[in-house]
């Protein structure tokens, strides 16, 4: 009677051993993604990847900094074009502060003063874009052979900066805008899908453009009403501006980033836009 009792235990310890093993054996290392995953801890960055060199071809995983209980409200991708500026690092600033990553649209500044700000962006985890290097519309959209000229030009200045040979490209203007007309956008959008080059219109903006001195105030109003409007898990591709006479853009930056983020929504750079956003295609 006593031996049974102590074989059956010896059988039970045996197996909750084995059962240990085996899901020990089974469990992935946890400690694998940690690092990634705790550090930070403010809901708006989605992902802390380095950028690859060449964003047409490549597509980085989104990795949520905290595991979110429910599905964020929407996509929120910034968009900073026409730099860089005097105004860059201010930009910068913000993001860093706020953990948010943006995608800048830049065009070809020779200045001394702003030459460094290229790798800048990309080194502090941002999407860097081209946006032509002229940005003089009846230029770079006079024809086919004036409009890739200045493609190349922007994008051997940026390679000749950083290293990097980005394709990512937004019109100067948007693919809507009244100088850039058939059968020119339809040759320069054959090429593109030719040779794999994406491009990006928004779906929100600003109204930064429309006047330099424009209050931070109506700035924070348009965006956040135009994110908010777009209903629930919609991707807002949000157009600023990173130009030297206007400063109220990133003044406004702070609270966009605040109010987006506490209605629930997160922010994300282009190249992981889900559905194209296209104004002509
Ligand atoms: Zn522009």
């Amino acid at each position: 009677m006593g031996d049974d009792v102590l074989k059956n235990m010896i059988k039970s310890a045996a197996l909750v051993f084995a059962v240990f093993l085996i899901v020990s054996a089974c469990t992935p290392a946890a400690s694998d993604n940690s690092s990634e995953i705790s550090e930070t801890t403010v809901p708006v960055v989605t992902d802390t990847t380095t950028l690859p060199s060449t964003s047409a071809e490549t597509t980085t995983t989104s990795v949520p900094v905290t595991q979110p209980t429910a599905p964020p409200a929407g996509i929120v991708y910034l968009t900073i074009d026409d730099g860089p500026s005097s105004l860059t690092p201010l930009f910068l600033e913000v993001l860093a502060e706020k953990q948010v990553r943006a995608t800048f649209f830049v065009t070809r500044k020779e200045d001394e003063e702003l030459r460094p700000y290229y790798r800048q962006i990309i080194d502090a985890g941002h999407q860097l874009a081209l946006h032509s290097a002229s940005h003089n519309y009846s230029q770079i959209y006079k024809d086919i052979d004036a409009f890739f000229a200045d493609y190349g030009d922007i994008q051997e200045y940026i390679y000749h900066l950083t290293g990097l040979r980005l394709s990512a490209y937004r019109f100067p203007g948007g693919t809507s805008y009244p100088h850039l007309l058939r059968p020119l956008r339809d040759d320069i959008f054959a090429r593109f899908r030719e040779q794999d080059i994406p491009y990006y219109d928004w779906n929100v903006s600003s109204g930064d453009g429309a006047a330099a001195m424009y209050p931070p105030e109506k700035l924070v109003t348009h965006v956040v009403d135009g994110v908010l409007g777009r209903g629930a898990g919609a991707e807002s591709v949000v157009l600023m501006h990173d130009a030297d006479n206007k400063p109220s853009t990133a003044e406004a930056l702070p609270e966009i980033i605040d109010r987006l983020a506490g209605a629930g929504y997160v922010f994300d750079i282009l190249e992981n836009l889900k559905i194209p956003v296209h104004q002509r295609e």
